[in-house]
């Protein structure tokens, strides 16, 4: 556990926060810091092929220690934090034994972590938490990951009697602002599936999640004096309300739930002259998804007949959902299923409301599902790990190696 611990906060404490509005890879260069760092200890603790590329993907190779041919399979997370919150001078706090109380982060600042409002922190009563100290995020999504995925790795090397077969590892920049998987190059990872370790709570297990779509609504308006505006006037923003009220509106973020999909308008602005709205369209069926995308064209058609051709938009497509690359190979869901459950872990099945690295990985034909990392309330200062879902995701990384070389 000290290791886990030691490792994890080696990770933390150098900040990677990724930025979505740099064009380069790494988003940001202070991921190259950590990048270095995980590639100098993937070769210290024994991998092969320790490799990193132009845009700081690393990968590297744990050879099969058995004779027979038995598949490739990989294991993936991410080293950069969200641009969400800051990840400078992150002061993890250790709370050893937990009582199931409140634990103030911060005094000066009265920021408290409590089960009355986070209630998953009851259920790792006794357990170790790393929390924050208030002021930052914890980088538990997803240095819990890689710390779980390295910590793996040298246990196998530490243990040849445990079988298995070619285990590659790959540590993607940038997954915070969807890139993640961009330039991961799948073809050289020659894996016949992998596992994203970027899951929150113990037991997550995941292989569907949205199908993902953005657009950007832009509206050109005519200014003219409101005195004399009279049939001349055309009010962008008039418009730009009218377009938001003909979206459905319980079919939000904040009224729907489980598969139930949704448009999310995250940003408007406008004068007179002009106005733009961008939204996000997420839903896990591809035939309600291309529905919704289909909405928008007629809205957009509506108003332009009513207005004249004031109105553009543009949508485009993000991720889809993984699901229909892995139903052919379920067989790599159900070994990471018996995995859970050989170490007691009750496996969480539920579709993602969001995406993963995995999903776009899936799609590049490296089928992808997500496991769970252990921590909780990623992207704020309230983010927090318990060491012993650490502990238990080293573990189901070592099974789900064992499990793949017996049942090939
Ligand atoms: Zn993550």
């Amino acid at each position: 556990m000290q290791q886990i611990i030691d490792r994890f906060i080696s990770y933390i404490t150098i900040d990677t926060q990724s930025n979505p509005d740099s064009n380069n890879t790494p988003s940001t260069e202070k991921q190259w810091t950590l990048a270095h760092l995980l590639v100098a200890e993937l070769k210290q603790i024994g991998m092969q092929d320790v490799t990193i590329d132009d845009n700081a993907y690393i990968m590297a190779t744990l050879p099969s220690n058995i004779d027979k041919q038995v598949p490739t399979i990989g294991f993936i997370s991410h080293f950069d934090t969200s641009p969400d919150f800051t990840a400078t001078n992150v002061k993890p706090q250790l709370i050893k034994n937990y009582d199931g109380g409140d634990i103030v982060l911060n005094k000066t600042e009265n920021i408290i972590l409590s089960p009355n409002y986070f209630e998953d922190l009851l259920q790792y009563k006794g357990n170790t938490l790393i929390t924050t100290d208030g002021t930052t995020l914890l980088g538990a999504d997803d240095k819990a990951g890689i710390t779980e995925i390295v910590t793996a790795m040298e246990y196998l090397i530490n243990h040849p009697e445990i079988k298995h077969g070619t285990i590659r590892v790959g540590f993607t920049p940038d997954e915070e602002i969807g890139r993640g998987a961009h330039k991961f190059d799948v073809a050289a990872f020659g894996a016949d599936w992998a596992y994203t370790m970027d899951g929150s709570q113990i037991g997550e297990l995941e292989y569907e999640n949205f199908n993902a779509a953005s657009a950007k609504v832009t509206i050109q308006g005519k200014s003219v004096h409101p005195g004399y505006a009279k049939g001349k006037m055309i009010n962008a923003i008039s418009i730009a309300n009218e377009f938001m009220s003909l979206l459905p509106a319980d079919e939000v973020p904040q009224k729907t739930t489980a598969r139930e999909g949704f448009f999310h308008v995250h940003h408007i602005n406008g004068t007179i002259e002009h106005a733009e709205l961008e939204l996000i369209i997420r839903d896990h069926d591809m035939e309600k998804f291309n529905a919704r995308k289909q909405l928008l064209q007629e809205i957009t058609q509506k108003l332009n007949t009513q207005h004249g051709d004031y109105i553009k938009i543009e949508v485009l497509d993000q991720y889809f959902n993984m699901r229909e690359k892995i139903e052919p190979v379920m067989h790599i869901v159900d070994i990471a299923k018996e995995a859970m459950e050989s170490l007691d872990i009750v496996p969480i099945i539920k579709p993602i409301r969001g995406g993963t690295d995995g999903s776009q990985l899936s799609f590049m034909n490296l089928p992808c599902p997500n496991i769970f990392a252990g921590g909780h309330n990623f992207h704020g200062k309230y983010e927090y790990v318990p060491v012993e879902s650490m502990q238990k995701a080293v573990d189901v990384i070592v099974k789900i190696c064992e499990l793949t070389a017996q049942r090939n």
